[in-house]
């Protein structure tokens, strides 16, 4: 899950972005703007461009939306138990 979403269930102590750490961790920014994932939106999402508005997103084939989702649980987003992430004690498995 999302930091900005654990954060306001009171999961998680801020709602900064695990990757770039420079904006809330929104389903928007993952999808849009996050610096350290542009590269993987341009390869993934096939629409040539690294930084997409969320109207182009919604362009976008559900297949390649599939295949980015699926690059990011293999990147290293995964929340750690603990730790700076803020998650601590908590039981989250997986990045969706
Ligand atoms: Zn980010």
């Amino acid at each position: 899950m999302l930091k900005y979403y654990l954060h306001k269930l009171g999961q998680t102590d801020n709602a900064t972005c695990r990757l770039c750490k420079g904006a809330d961790e929104t389903a928007e920014h993952i999808l849009c703007t996050c610096d350290a994932i542009s590269l993987k939106r341009l390869l993934y999402l096939g629409t040539g461009k690294a930084n997409l508005t969320p109207e182009e997103v919604v362009s976008v084939a559900p297949r390649q939306l599939l295949n980015y989702k699926f690059c990011l649980k293999h990147f290293s987003i995964r929340p750690s138990l603990g730790g700076e992430n803020g998650v601590e004690g908590k039981n989250i498995k997986s990045y969706e």
